[in-house]
């Protein structure tokens, strides 16, 4: 398998529960719900992505071939020491690339392997934590996991029926957008309306991480 890598690099995580932990992020080029350009946004089945996953020309970035290979790179960029070692896969969709060859060689470089998912996919179960992202209006099939975040608000999802799902955690994540503080407030309200959920801000961009 080749495995098309937008980019890689070393940070902290920024969100959920895990926030806070050092981490190899690992970006997987190419997502199932848009095409990353922006001339296809308006038909895409998510809008609202901010993030760059076309190609593989980003920092760590590249063509990969074979699991040991990436893995390799993985390990190179977390650097000395196997204690608490933590990768992030993300994209993107991960579920395009990532599988149970890939999950493997990790494990065996010490690895815990985290993925963040839109969810449409099922989440290979050797990995070790599941985040899934749902965007509404399309068919989420990786029901549950260890935390289920909502970008908050986005008309056409229900929490009260994301609520029936099998996660540990609900996380509501105010959508970044030009109306920051009313997504904010909504985010807010939600909360206190439904206390299963729990405020989870992106505590990367308010401290200048990747
Ligand atoms: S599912 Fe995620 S990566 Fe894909 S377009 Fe939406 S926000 Fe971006």
């Amino acid at each position: 398998m080749t495995y098309a890598v937008k980019e890689m690099f070393l940070t902290l995580q920024g969100e959920g529960m895990q926030a806070g932990s050092r981490a190899v992020f690992l970006r997987f080029a190419g997502c199932n719900l848009w095409s990353g350009r922006e001339q296809d946004r308006a038909a895409a089945q998510c809008r609202f992505c901010d993030t760059d996953f076309v190609g593989t020309d980003g920092a760590g970035g590249g063509k990969f071939v074979g699991a040991d290979v990436l893995a390799d790179r993985v390990a190179a960029v977390w650097g000395a020491g196997t204690e608490q070692r933590l990768v992030v896969v993300t994209g993107g969709e991960p579920m395009l690339q990532l599988d149970d060859a890939l999950v493997s060689a990790l494990h065996d470089r010490r690895f815990r392997v985290a993925i963040e998912s839109n969810g449409t996919l099922p989440v290979t179960p050797s990995v070790d934590w599941i985040c899934v992202s749902p965007k509404a209006g399309t068919a989420v099939v990786q029901r549950s996991g260890n935390e289920l975040k909502l970008v908050w608000p986005q008309p056409g999802i229900d929490p009260a029926l994301l609520e029936t799902w099998d996660f540990q955690h609900f996380l509501l994540q105010p959508m970044d957008c030009d109306e920051r503080q009313q997504a904010l407030d909504a985010a807010i309200a939600l909360a206190m309306e439904r206390p299963r959920w729990r405020l989870s801000l992106q505590a990367h961009k308010v401290v200048g991480l990747a």
